[in-house]
């Protein structure tokens, strides 16, 4: 288990001052000028070192995302964009560190616009975050008092500003190309890609989208080193993590722990347990909705990280962990999810627009046992379909709830269509 003093986030459950000051007394903003004198080029390389992997979803390596933005400006500002639109269900990771801890946020914000050249950074919240909003504002504004935002930002001789701006609701926004396009006043819809941000995001201008949380463990890797983060984990699954674990657990939620930590321990540790012990468990979905469901024998022996995960046909997604006891009705959890998922679609390409639709509406016939045994391989043909086949993710995280369902459940599937048949023909 990570030691206290391992831990970045300080305040996590909102027990400790999150004030200016208070965020000071526990380190923050401490020699944050001197990081930025270290230049550009050191920060990029000590997180390369880290082995960050992005904290949005994706895990795609945070320092080399940063160096495929341009290094000199060819006339053309270069901007961050945070995404704080944290829409996937299960995950509230986020809304911790900009409710209780969002220095950590305000800090790496500057200091990582510095890394690739940006003066401007926009953190694009989720219009829900009414509350979050509000405590990252105040934060702000704090910040921007002290002079450690805005002209010579804390004294480092570069000058930065910071904007909050608020989503509305949709899902598809937390896409990076969609938040982008929402953050200019125009309808959030994912764009073709490429070109990529880093060569034309926001405005037409080189853009790096990051996750909260990549943002926000920034300056604490450049104070302790990147070898002190990467000493957490398992190779190629560097550092700490937030995990957001909700469901039939004992006790639910949101934890900074080492990435691999065997799942067994997460629980047992931050949890008290799974409700009604260990033989309750019945399946757990380990990264948010957007990635397959694991039956509890097999996450009960699993590591939490991306490689592991990936092995066992799942994902560390956003490490929403999703806890389902012997009480849950399996299909009728994953229709809900079929249904998230056809409501938000934008539409705007078609194995996605009608796919989601399609699917959802086998999923409600299966949930009542009124489809036909051959619709489940049916059903699963059309999410290969699917997947692989839009223009953003959401036709594969709409397809591979299903998938998982299909080949961990489908006995549970079979009996529900028999018995209904069972009752029609008595
Ligand atoms: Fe829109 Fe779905 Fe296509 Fe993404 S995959 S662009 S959400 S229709």
């Amino acid at each position: 288990m990570l030691d206290d003093k391992d831990r970045i986030f300080t305040n996590l459950y909102g027990m400790r001052d999150r004030s200016l000051a208070g965020a000071k007394a526990r380190g923050h903003w401490d020699g944050t000028a001197d990081i930025i004198k270290k230049g550009r080029d050191w920060i990029v390389q000590e997180m390369k070192d880290s082995g960050l992997r992005g904290r949005g979803g994706a895990g795609f390596p945070t320092g080399l995302k940063w160096s495929f933005m341009p290094k000199e400006s060819d006339g053309r500002p270069s901007y961050l964009v945070v995404n704080a639109d944290e829409s996937e269900p299960g995950t509230c990771k986020d809304r911790e560190i900009m409710r209780h801890d969002p220095h950590t946020l305000i800090e790496g914000c500057l200091i990582a616009s510095f890394a690739m050249n940006a003066h401007a950074c926009y953190i694009y919240i989720r219009g829900e975050y009414i509350r979050e909003r509000e405590a990252l504002q105040a934060a702000i504004d704090a910040a921007y008092d002290d002079g450690l935002l805005g002209k010579n930002a804390a004294g480092s001789g570069w000058d930065f500003d910071l904007y909050l701006a608020h989503g509305a609701g949709a899902y598809i926004c937390g896409e990076e190309t969609a938040l982008i396009e929402s953050l200019e006043g125009k309808k959030g819809m994912p764009r073709m890609k490429p070109p990529f941000p880093a060569g034309a995001g926001l405005y037409g201008c080189p853009t790096t989208v990051n996750n909260v949380e990549s943002i926000a463990v920034v300056p604490t890797i450049l104070r302790r080193g990147a070898s002190w983060f990467s000493s957490f984990g398992r190779e190629n699954n560097a550092g700490t993590k937030l995990f957001a674990i909700s469901g039939h657990v004992n006790k639910p939620c949101v934890v900074e722990e080492a990435m691999s930590i065997p799942f067994e321990e997460l629980i047992e540790k931050h949890c008290g347990g799974i409700r009604g012990g260990w033989d309750n468990l019945k399946a757990v979905i380990p990264g948010g909705s957007s990635v397959p469901c694991l039956p509890g024998k097999t996450i009960r022996e699993g590591i939490m990280d991306f490689d592991w995960l990936r092995e066992h046909q799942s994902g560390l997604g956003t490490a929403a962990v999703i806890v389902m006891d012997n009480s849950t009705d399996m299909i009728k959890a994953i229709w809900r999810l079929s249904k998230f998922y056809k409501h938000e679609s934008c539409g705007q390409c078609t194995p996605c627009r009608e796919g989601t639709g399609w699917m959802m509406r086998v999923m409600d016939r299966l949930v009542k046992g009124e489809a036909e045994i051959e619709e489940i391989d049916m059903l699963l043909d059309v999410t290969k379909q699917v997947e692989g086949h839009t223009i953003c993710a959401l036709g594969d995280a709409a397809a591979w709830p299903i998938q998982g369902l299909i080949r961990h459940f489908r006995d549970e599937i079979e009996d529900r269509v028999r018995q209904k048949r069972a009752i029609a023909a008595e």
